[in-house]
This record gives structure tokens, C-alpha cells and sequence, in this order.
């Protein structure tokens, strides 16, 4: 029998997919642009389920039941394209091209665009999880039209993970929506990582403790509400021992974190959205001046720190505050990548279910955690929640941790250790609740040099101050 779906492009991510549809017991047609991949797949797992290899596209195209479903997983950007052109005039009216792999939205939307012209379906579809997730589960999150997601919901929904019986496999909206909460979730990630580095770094340099000890903290930690895959390999990789020196393999890493760019996309997009994401882009912004080896070296112990770096805290109550600081700034960072969601789903009419997106990220990604069962309760709540932090359970959570948040970032800046990421999550918080805030002295600024007018609290209209003559106010 033809095959049901396609796979192109086997490197790990696309080669554990296709192992994972085989293994589901659908009949999969496998490509890669060199050779040697697709039969290695062949060798070494041929026997887990159906598999037709294909030499060329036209061999994969051929070899396919219609419409046909044909998942491209290649390097993101030029080679996506590049394949899609070699793909299209080989296909027929009502073909679904699935993207998987981590194109920016906006590049979904003009391949969409471009191949609904032609008659074809276009689904960008994020997949997160890596190759351990594309194998035994991932969470998938297709955008692209209704008809075309109707034709791949089963194959999607059967190999996606799955909590509760329910798969994280939703689809999310048209064209671009599914990359645009892919690339959420991965700028949600870098938020959510840096909160966890500063909590480290912290309970390491303000109470000295030991990386082990401080894996026994995160194992701790992960049995209440922070409980996560990240907090639980956080404990994995600061227990892990160095096998030459002997001591914590975190001390013998270099310090200077990388970054692929979809954290960054995450805090571009965001500020065209006009949509605070400081959790993620503090997040960004610390990557970057850790990878900053030029400046670090001239200023590292040439500037000073505070007089006093020594902190008078007890040490349980200090663990105990910082796990506050981590659950309330990571609350803040879910918060605004949600309002992010929003926005970028009233822009683009995408008409994003918000809490349905929660369900997605419960298994199988790198964000799975206890707490995304809160986010879909909040917007089963209410589904025009204007920010989760006014949600009950989240002002609840950041009003018993609060006063241990304040008291870690005073701390922080007391003793001189960096936690971006914690102040300005409480920065946010600070100043989402604030009855007034100082942008009406901007504006007074902003009349004074350029004339560009400020509303009144009082009466409606515009208004403008003669600074340079009466000082009287006229309206604008
Ligand atoms: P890579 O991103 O390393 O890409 C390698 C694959 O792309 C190979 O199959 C390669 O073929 C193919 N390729 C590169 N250029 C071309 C081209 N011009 N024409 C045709 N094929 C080309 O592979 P990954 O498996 O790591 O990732 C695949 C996709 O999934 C990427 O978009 C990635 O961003 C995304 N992704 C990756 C995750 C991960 O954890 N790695 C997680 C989630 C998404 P060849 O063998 O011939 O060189």
C-alpha cells in the first residue's frame, strides 16, 4: 500500500519523527537530500515499522497516497525554501506541505501565502521536545488551515505526547500561528532558564553552598508546584561530577551561553508588538554578556563590587525565599509570553485559544511542568483574562512569595550577584499593579521638548503647554 505520510530532511530531529509515525503504525516514506541518512534509518530501524525509501523527491512524491502529507525537517531558513521549491511543481492541488523544523512566523506566512496560490496546504508546525521528544512524543503545535489540520490530526494526535489521555497537539490557528507559539515556547524556555541560573547562582555565592547540595534543593523543589522537566535536570546537571578533575562538571563548563536566535525572534517580535517580554529578554540580553568574553575581561576584577558582599541570612529561609523569587518571576515571564500570544493573535486574526496552548506544553516539550495545568484553568476561568498574574490562583502564588521575592532581589544587588531576571520580573509586577506610574512626568518631558501634546486625568482631549511663552495650556 502507498505510504500515508512523508518524511524529508532525516537528521536527528526528522528521523526520530518518522521513526515515531512507524512505530504509531503508519506507512512512512523517508527522504534526506544526502543518501547515507536514509539508509542508515533503513539499517538500523527499518524493523520498528513501514518504511519506503526514497532516492530522490519525485521518488517520495511518488510513493505517497493523495493528498499527500509530506513533512519537510531541515535546517530552518534557506534550506526549507530551497526544498519546498523542489517540491512544489511535483505536487497536486490539495497536497499538505508540513514545515517542522523552527522557521520565524513571518517566513511561514509568505510560504503559506505563496503555496495557497497554488493550490496546495502550507503548515508551519512547531515541534519542541528535541530528538528525545520527536522520538517517543512530542509536543507539536500546527498552524495552517482547518481542512489541512482535519487530514493530519490523527497521524499528529497519535504520535504527539499525551497528559491525561489528552495529546499535546493542538492546532493552533492559520498560516504563521503555529512557529509564532513555537517561537514562544522557546522564548518562554530562556526565561524560564535564566530564572533557574539565577537561583543557582545565588544559593551557590550567598549561602556557599555546594553544586550537589544545590541539586538536592532543585530535587526538593521539584516535588511541589515548581515541579518541571527543567527543574529536574537542572538537579541532574549540578549532581553530575567531572570525570578528569573530580569536582562539579558545572565548574569546568565555560560560562558563555549560546543561543540558536529563537529566544531573540521572541524579544524582536515583541517589541513590534509593543508587548513587555522582560522576563524573555533579560534572558536574551544575559546570554549575550556571558558570551561577551571582551568586555568581561576588561572589567572582571578591575570593577568593584559592594563594600559589603556578605549577606546575614538564614539558610533555610533564604532556600525557602528564593524558590519564591524563581515561582513568582517565572509566573511573570509565562504572564507576558501569553499577553505576547494574545497580542499576536488580535494582529494576525489567528483566534488563538490561550488555554488550549497550555495543554499543549504540558508533555513532551522543554517548558512541561506541573504548573501549565494552572494557565488552562485560569483561561477556563475566563477566557478574556487581560493578564494571568489577576488571575485567583496566580495572585495568590505571587502574594505568599512576594515578600521572599523583594527580599532575594535586595540581597542580589546587596551582595552584588546578577539575577536580571528576578528584578525585573518584580520590576513588571511593580509596575502592572501600580495605581500611578512616573510616565506622566514623561509626557511632561515629552510636551516640554517636542510639543507632543498629554491627556488629562481630569477632562478629556489633548493638551499642550506654551513652555516657552505663558506656560498656559491649550488644547492640541
Ligand atoms: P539540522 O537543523 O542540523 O539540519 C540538518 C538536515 O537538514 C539534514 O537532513 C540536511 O541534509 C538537511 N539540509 C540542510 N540543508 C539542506 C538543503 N539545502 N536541502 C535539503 N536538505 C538540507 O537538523 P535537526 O534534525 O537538528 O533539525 C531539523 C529542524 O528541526 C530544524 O529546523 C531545527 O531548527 C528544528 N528543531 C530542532 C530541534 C533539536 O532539538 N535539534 C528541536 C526542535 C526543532 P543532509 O543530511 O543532506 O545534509
Amino acid at each position: 500500500a502507498p505510504a500515508q505520510i512523508a518524511v524529508t530532511g532525516l537528521a536527528v530531529m526528522g528521523r526520530n519523527l518518522a521513526r515515531n509515525l512507524a512505530r504509531n503504525g503508519f506507512r512512512v516514506a523517508v527522504h534526506n537530500r544526502s543518501q547515507a541518512r536514509t539508509d542508515a534509518l533503513i539499517e538500523e530501524f527499518g524493523h520498528e515499522g513501514e518504511f519506503t525509501p526514497a532516492a530522490d523527491l519525485p521518488a517520495l512524491v511518488a510513493a505517497l497516497e493523495q493528498p499527500r502529507k509530506i513533512i519537510i525537517m531541515v535546517k530552518a531558513g534557506e534550506p526549507t525554501d530551497a526544498v519546498i521549491d523542489d517540491l512544489v511543481p511535483l505536487l497536486d492541488e490539495g497536497d499538505i506541505v508540513v514545515d517542522a523544523g523552527n522557521a520565524h512566523f513571518a517566513d511561514t506566512r509568505r510560504r503559506e501565502d505563496a503555496l495557497k496560490a497554488k493550490g496546495l496546504h502550507f503548515v508551519g508546525s512547531g515541534v519542541s521536545g528535541g530528538e528525545e521528544g520527536a522520538l517517543n512524543g512530542p509536543s507539536i503545535m500546527p498552524g495552517g488551515s482547518p481542512e489541512s489540520y482535519a487530514a493530519l490530526e490523527p497521524m499528529l494526535t497519535k504520535i504527539s505526547a499525551h497528559v491525561n489521555g489528552e495529546p499535546c497537539c493542538v492546532h493552533v490557528g492559520p498560516d504563521g500561528a503555529g512557529h509564532f507559539v513555537k517561537m514562544l515556547h522557546n522564548g518562554i524556555e530562556y526565561a524560564d532558564m535564566q530564572l533557574i541560573a539565577e537561583a543557582y547562582d545565588l544559593l551557590r555565592h550567598v549561602l556557599g553552598l555546594s553544586a550537589t547540595e544545590i541539586a538536592d534543593v532543585f530535587l526538593e523543589w521539584n516535588r511541589g508546584d515548581l515541579e518541571s522537566f527543567l527543574i529536574e535536570i537542572t538537579a541532574e546537571v549540578l549532581s553530575q561530577v567531572d570525570e578528569s578533575t573530580g569536582g562539579p562538571f558545572v565548574d569546568v563548563v565555560l560560562d558563555q551561553a549560546e543561543q540558536k536566535g529563537t529566544g531573540r525572534w521572541t524579544v524582536q517580535v515583541a517589541l513590534d508588538l509593543g508587548i513587555p517580554v522582560s522576563g524573555m529578554a533579560e534572558a536574551v540580553f544575559a546570554r549575550s554578556l556571558s558570551g561577551d568574553v571582551v568586555r568581561r575581561t576588561a572589567a572582571a576584577g578591575v570593577l568593584p563590587g559592594p563594600s559589603e558582599a556578605k549577606a546575614d541570612v538564614d539558610r533555610d529561609a533564604f532556600i525557602d525565599d528564593v524558590r519564591h523569587a524563581l515561582y513568582s518571576s517565572k509566573l511573570v515571564a509565562y504572564a507576558q509570553g501569553f499577553d505576547a500570544i494574545r497580542a499576536a493573535s488580535d494582529q494576525y486574526n489567528w483566534n488563538i485559544d490561550l488555554g488550549a496552548m497550555a495543554t499543549i506544553w504540558r508533555g513532551g516539550c522543554i517548558i512541561r511542568a506541573r504548573f501549565l495545568d494552572r494557565i488552562k484553568e485560569a483561561y477556563d476561568r475566563d477566557a478574556d483574562l487581560p493578564s494571568l498574574l489577576v488571575d485567583d490562583y496566580f495572585k495568590d502564588a505571587v502574594t505568599s512569595g512576594q515578600d521572599g521575592w523583594r527580599r532575594v532581589v535586595a540581597t542580589a544587588a546587596t551582595v552584588g550577584v546578577p539575577a536580571p531576571g528576578f528584578s525585573a520580573a518584580l520590576s513588571y509586577y511593580d509596575g502592572l499593579r501600580a495605581e500611578r506610574l512616573p510616565a506622566a512626568l514623561i509626557q511632561g518631558l515629552r510636551d516640554l521638548f517636542g510639543a507632543h501634546t498629554y491627556r488629562r486625568t481630569d477632562r478629556e482631549g489633548t493638551f499642550h503647554l506654551d513652555w516657552s511663552g505663558d506656560r498656559k495650556e491649550h488644547q492640541a
